[in-house]
């Protein structure tokens, strides 16, 4: 079960959507929507760590 509260549809916060219940939030989250980045072939994910996390991924396995 993800912990933290459920964002309101119709009053989202600002910068992720996500960043209430993320546990890897940082100030930075709140200041501005994360783009989508391309990680691998077919695989896109919107989180400004995106990219760090899934190479992390890759070199921890
Ligand atoms: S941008 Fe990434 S780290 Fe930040 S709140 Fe969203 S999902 Fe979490």
């Amino acid at each position: 079960m993800i912990k933290g509260e459920i964002p309101s549809p119709t009053n989202p916060p600002s910068g992720c959507f996500f960043r209430t219940r993320c546990p890897l939030a940082v100030k930075d989250c709140a200041a501005a929507e994360p783009h989508l980045t391309e990680v691998s072939s077919n695989h896109r994910a919107a989180c400004r760590f995106a990219g760090e996390l899934f190479a992390r991924r890759l070199t921890a396995a």
